[in-house]
């Protein structure tokens, strides 16, 4: 018997389960595992919708369960601890399990860059419970500022600072600039347009690097018009309660920091005794394999290919283009061929700003305003795996644009079913879908985790909000 092991059911993971699954549906010998902490996939481009309320949060995920459906790999739901490469075995927090080809996807996470502050004060952006708690801050944030009498107080409560400039951060950006002009201004009679402050700090030369430069321009005089402060070439050197220290030592007042800087290796894999990039992520050669260790594929946001960085950039193209190779070139293997070598290039960028402009640069076309952001739209829900997901995304995103068009909230003959925009569930009702799910609740379904010695890798599940000195506490949950 022949196991192959794949670590992460991200989408670099799925797709490799898909391919292999495709290929050795007949074959009694070999054996497939599909290995993760999460029992879903997890959507991430419509994770700013979900952060500004406009999309349910189990309406972007799917449940692995339903995915395998009646096929034949194995799935577990288990966290990976460590991977011993010369044994040939995958430590788990449940157990270890032996492997004959191992495929490693358990994607990256957000650096710190060991700034003081961010793991206590700063919201993680990543995952879908860091979502649904950035949801939850902001509506509590909205709901203290509402009744605050001082004007410059309440401004300061509804500061958000975003740092990081890179696709992940200005979507957000864009989506919290609907959220507070259409969802909280219209809602909240304490708080008037003026009140809310939105900015994006920047380390490199501008943003949205990676977008062709007329489009990235393009974007930014569109933040520009709505308000949003943009700071490029400003370096966040502390966070603290209440405010974010930038280069120089200037202090800037925040109500809330949100850290979405990039994406570094995982640090499960720091011991694994391989090359890893400045970033951490492990570099592979250009078949996917680990040097030195054949039998090991790398994909998706967890590696780098050694003379490729184009091929290597974190993108869900690349994850999956990954993938697919990592699992042809072991089917391959199994039958005695040579490997083949990546050829992925990123046939384009998309990034949407918000309601109804969004700039698009695809095979050569570039074009932003409505159109783009149809596009975007159109392109997402069709990625959506399902349509029953396509569908639900559709009516939340419709509906949560027609209330706010309506500017009041209409009482709703069907009571609690239809939830406004702005009610704040809490992170330990936020639930998966149907009865198969349960990995997001803090409190509840929590697996075992491997022992650490630091906070969790991919950020922190509680956020010391601390009250600044003589102010009050700008978000409680
Ligand atoms: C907010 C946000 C928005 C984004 N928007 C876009 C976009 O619009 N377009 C785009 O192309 N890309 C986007 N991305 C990037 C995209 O999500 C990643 O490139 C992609 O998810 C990488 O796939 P992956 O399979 O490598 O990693 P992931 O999708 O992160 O999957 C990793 C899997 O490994 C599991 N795992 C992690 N650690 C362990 C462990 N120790 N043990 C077991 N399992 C583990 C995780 O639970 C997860 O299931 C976005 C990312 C973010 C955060």
């Amino acid at each position: 018997m022949t196991r192959i092991v794949v670590l992460g059911g991200g989408f670099a993971g799925l797709e490799a389960i898909r391919v292999l699954e495709r290929q050795y549906r007949r074959r009694a010998d070999i054996e497939l595992l599909l290995v993760s902490d999460r029992n879903y996939l997890l959507f991430t481009p419509l994770l700013p919708q979900v952060a500004s309320s406009l999309v349910e949060p189990r309406h972007i995920v799917q449940p692995i369960r339903d995915i395998r459906g009646a096929r034949r790999f194995r799935f577990r739901r288990d966290t990976v601890c460590d991977i011993d490469l010369a044994g040939r075995r995958v430590i788990l927090a449940e157990g270890t399990i032996d492997y004959d080809r191992l495929v490693i996807a358990v994607g990256g996470v957000t650096p710190t860059f060991g700034i003081p502050g961010v793991e206590e004060y700063a919201l993680n952006y990543k995952r879908l419970d860091d979502a649904v708690l950035l949801r939850d801050h902001l509506i509590d944030l909205a709901e203290h500022a509402d009744h605050e009498p001082d004007r410059e107080r309440r401004r300061r409560m509804l500061t958000v600072c975003v740092v990081g400039g890179g696709y992940t951060g200005i979507e957000l950006v864009a989506e919290l600039e609907d959220f507070f002009s259409s969802c909280v201004v219209p809602r909240y009679r304490g708080i008037e347009p003026g009140d809310y402050r939105l900015m994006v700090i920047e380390a490199g030369d501008e943003i949205l690097r990676g977008v062709h430069p007329t489009l990235a321009e393009r974007a930014q005089r569109r933040l520009n018009r709505e308000g949003i402060e943009i700071r490029v070439r400003t370096r966040v050197t502390r966070v603290l309660p209440g405010a974010v220290e930038v280069s120089g030592g200037t202090q800037l007042p925040v109500g809330l920091t949100i850290w979405a800087a990039g994406v570094k290796g995982h640090p499960t894999l720091s011991g694994l005794p391989v090359t890893r990039d400045r970033l951490g992520r492990i570099v592979v050669s250009n078949t996917l394999q680990i040097p030195g260790h054949p039998e090991v594929y790398g994909a998706g946001d967890a590696i780098t290919i050694e003379g490729n960085p184009g091929a290597s950039i974190p993108i869900i193209p690349a994850a999956l283009a990954h993938a697919r190779l990592a699992a042809e070139n072991i089917i391959a293997d199994l039958a005695g061929h040579p490997p083949a070598v990546i050829d992925f290039a990123p046939r384009g960028m998309l990034v949407s700003l918000g309601e109804r402009d969004a700039v698009v640069e695809v095979m050569g076309l570039k074009f932003s305003g409505y159109l783009a952001w149809l596009f975007w739209n159109a392109l997402h829900l069709y990625k959506l795996v399902g349509f029953r997901k396509q569908i639900q995304v559709a009516l939340d995103s419709g509906r949560a644009r027609a209330s706010a068009r309506s500017r009041e909230p209409a009482p709703s003959r069907r009571g609690p079913r239809l939830r406004s925009r702005l009610e704040s569930p809490g992170i330990a009702r936020c639930r998966l879908p149907g009865r198969l799910s349960g990995a997001c609740g803090r409190r509840r379904f929590r697996s075992r985790g491997c022992p650490r010695p630091g906070p969790r890798p991919g950020g922190r599940r509680e956020l010391a909000l601390r009250e600044p000195e003589g102010s009050r506490r700008p978000g409680c949950l």
